[in-house]
């Protein structure tokens, strides 16, 4: 592994700033970061979000749990360590998008409230909204779409948050979802409040 503390790697300061981005796409870039349960509905809120932004001329991007182990952290498990270093990974890629100039939706069950801070920290927290997305294990197991929990509760699948390995709840969130009583639509109106309350 190269030392990234070494006196080569230098960083280079571009001619055009993340103002000037801000100006061209005329909107602030921010990161929301959606945790929550598997089957919360993180990634259908994310998404959905997404196209709304874009509707209203606003360019954002989905960071989903599920896309990014397919690529970027494809060598990354589920121990608290590689949790901890996906997080890691994801979160300075969220920066490098902030910085040029997109708002990044980011949908992972991010379970510990450790890894979270160190998102926060990567990315500013001038930028950084949490989002809980708060639906109750009960709900989330019982829509199981992927056959994760039922696998899960038998034992065939280990470290599965909720049931084998432990979720920590945001203490001071800067909002809370719960997919079961709140419908898409609204709880995507809640997130574009948030966004827009950041301008
Ligand atoms: P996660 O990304 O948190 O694992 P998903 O979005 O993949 O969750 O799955 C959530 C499931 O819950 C989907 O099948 C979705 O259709 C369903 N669902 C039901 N009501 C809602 C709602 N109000 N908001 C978001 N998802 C919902």
């Amino acid at each position: 592994m190269a030392d990234a503390q070494a006196p080569l790697v230098m960083w280079h300061t571009g001619q055009v700033t993340s103002e000037d981005r801000q100006q061209l796409l005329r909107q602030k870039p921010i990161t929301l970061w959606l945790t929550g349960l598997s089957a919360s509905g993180k990634s259908t809120l994310a998404f959905a979000l997404e196209r709304r932004l874009l509707d209203n001329g606003q360019l954002s991007f989905v960071l989903d749990g599920d896309n990014v182990r397919h690529g970027l952290n494809n060598n990354l498990g589920f121990s608290p360590q590689d949790r901890a270093e996906n997080i890691r990974r994801i979160a300075e890629v969220a920066k490098l998008m902030n910085d040029a100039g997109l708002i990044v939706i980011a949908a992972f069950i991010s379970p510990f409230a450790l890894d979270r801070a160190l998102a926060r920290a990567i990315i500013g927290a001038e930028h950084f909204r949490e989002v809980h997305v708060s639906t109750s294990l009960e709900v989330c197991e019982s829509r199981d779409p992927k056959g994760m929990y039922t696998k899960a509760r038998s034992g065939s699948l280990s470290n599965f948050t909720g049931i084998s390995s432990p979720y920590e709840a945001p203490e001071q969130p800067h909002l809370k979802i719960d997919t079961q009583n709140v419908s898409l639509d609204a709880g995507v109106n809640q997130l574009l409040a948030l966004i827009n309350g950041s301008h």
